[in-house]
Formats: structure tokens, sequence, C-alpha cells
């Protein structure tokens, strides 16, 4: 298929690439010439301009950093642009709001629309490992489904739009708070005299385990390679987490749910991401 990627950032460079690998042909576009020059080097088509890129497509994905920015580049650059009858996969992480809103002006100009924001990490998105949790109709997650499986290990329809961004928020209300909690207890076993690989050694195979302890350890040198071992640069940066938290606090509170430990970990990362904001969000253990 022919298919536009807009967004080549640590997420979206990796998962531009596995659709080469998996034999499709990639118009690609960022706004940083450093990021369509790595595409490039990934075999994509690199264009300077959006517009162009979703010329003659059949698909357009977007992974960009917010649902502002979303809007702005499918308003502007894709509706009107793209072929009529594409299929339009956001992968970006915004709100239930924006994201149906677009969905439905999507379809009054003839074009089909999921969201599709993954859960994984830039590990995942370079190894082809995403999950991807998608919202819209059965015909538009029919399309996108194998387009979304060249990029992933499980691609999961979590019902109409705006169905994925609800299952990736509430994602990573957890996400973030099982961060803390595991920076807490390296921090505490620390002070009581454990050495962290010991302490990991343990608590990974004990029931103080999760994807933040395994997948993305904190503590530099012990786990498998996470941003913790390149001094916090990449990965899934501190003021992203914040958005995120941000988004399902506002979702909490609009759908009458009970969050306090969402509550304080937004606070938590609010602290930290007003200095740290491009670090990885890992790097909060730095403020413990
Ligand atoms: P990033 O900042 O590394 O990449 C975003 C890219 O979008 C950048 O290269 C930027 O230049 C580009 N961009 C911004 N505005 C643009 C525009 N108008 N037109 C074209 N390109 C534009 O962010 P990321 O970490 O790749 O995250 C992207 C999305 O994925 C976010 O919504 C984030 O919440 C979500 N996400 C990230 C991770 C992670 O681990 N990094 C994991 C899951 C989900």
């Amino acid at each position: 298929m022919k298919i536009a990627f807009i967004g080549l950032g640590n997420m979206g460079g990796g998962m531009a690439a596995n659709l080469v690998k998996a034999g499709h042909a990639v118009n690609a576009f960022d706004l940083s010439e450093d990021a369509r020059a790595t595409a490039a080097g990934h075999g994509c088509t690199v264009f300077a301009d959006a517009q162009e890129a979703v010329k003659g497509v059949e698909a357009v994905v977007t992974m960009l950093p917010n649902g502002a920015i979303v809007r702005g580049v499918l308003e502007n650059d894709v509706f009107g642009h793209a072929p009529q009858g594409a299929i339009v996969l956001d992968c970006s992480t915004i709100d239930v709001a924006t994201t149906r809103d677009l969905s439905e002006a999507a379809s009054a100009k003839g074009y089909l629309m999921v969201d599709a924001p993954v859960s994984g990490g830039i590990a995942a998105a370079n190894g082809g490992t995403l999950t991807f949790m998608v919202g819209g109709t059965a015909e538009a997650f029919a399309r996108a489904e194998p387009i979304l499986a060249a990029m992933g290990k499980a691609v999961i329809h979590a019902g109409d739009a705006g169905a994925g961004e609800a299952a990736k928020l509430c994602n990573n209300l957890i996400l973030a708070a099982t961060m803390i909690a595991t920076c807490e207890g390296f921090r505490l076993a620390e002070k009581l005299g454990l050495d962290p690989q010991v302490f990991y050694d343990i608590s990974s195979k004990a029931t103080g385990q999760s994807w933040s302890m395994t997948s993305y350890c904190p503590v530099p040198g012990v786990g498998p390679q996470s941003p913790s071992d390149n001094d916090y640069k990449g990965g899934f940066a501190s003021a992203l987490m914040l958005k995120d938290l941000k988004l399902a606090m506002e979702a909490a509170e609009t759908s009458g749910a009970s969050t306090p430990l969402g509550q304080h970990a937004k606070e938590l990362y609010e602290d930290f991401a007003a200095e740290h904001g491009a670090l990885d969000f890992s790097a909060i253990i730095k403020s413990l």
C-alpha cells in the first residue's frame, strides 16, 4: 500500500520504518529536518510538505504530540488533500472529545478514521511489537488492522470512535502510578542497605513486579536496556506523561470516576516536568 506517515519522532520514526520493512511505500513528513533525514535512511520517501505527502495515498498515519497538533494537521493538510476513501489512523495519545470530533469530520469529508493509540514505548516502536487499542467502526477497523499489524504484536478493537483513546488514558494512569511506586521501592531499598540488582532480582519475581520494573527499570544498570541507561534521554518524555495524566483526570472528572492515585501522580509529574519535561518519565526517580 501507499501510506503517508506524519510525525517521525521517538515513536513515529521506528513505526514508519516498520511499514517500509513490511513492503509498504511510505511517504514521510515531519517538521524536523533531522527526523526526515532518518526516515529517508529507513527507506521512506520524504516530503517537506504534509499536503504533498498525502497525495495519492490509501492511508495516512499520524503520530503527533497532542490533540491540537493532530487537529491542525488533519484539518489543514489531510482532509481535502488525501484521496477520498483513504483511511486515517491517528496513533497519537489525545483526548477522547477531540478524536470523536475529528472522526466525525473525517467521515463528513469522505474518509474512514480510527484512533489507534499505542502502548509499548520506543523499543516496541522500533521492534514492531506495539499494542494498538483501536476506536472506530467495524469497517474502519477491518481496513486499519493489517496496517497496524505491521507495527505491532497486538491490535485490539476497543469500540467506537474514541474508545482507543479512552483505553490509552486508563492504561497510562496505571503506568504513571506503577512507575512512581517502583521508583519509591528502589529508593527505600537503597536507604535500607539493599543492592539495587539484588532488590530487582527479588521483586521482579515477586508481587512488586510490573512493566515499569522489568521492561523499563528506572534504575540505571538494572534490568533490560531502558532510558535510565542513557541518562533518561529519549523514551517517553515526562511532559507527555503529564499530558496523558491531565487528560485522564479531565476524563475522570467528567465521568465521575474516583482516581486519587492518578490525581497524586499528576501533581508529582507537574512538579517534575516543570524543570525536566524533556527527560523520560522514569527520571521521576531523581525527585525522590
Ligand atoms: P516526539 O516529540 O518524539 O515526536 C513527535 C514528532 O512530531 C516530532 O518529531 C515533531 O517534530 C513532530 N511534529 C510536531 N508537530 C508537527 C506537525 N505539525 N507536523 C509534522 N510533524 C510534527 O513524541 P513521541 O514520543 O514520538 O510521541 C508521539 C505520540 O505518541 C504522543 O502523543 C505520545 O503521547 C504518544 N506515545 C509516546 C510513547 C513513548 O514512549 N514515547 C509511548 C506511547 C505513546
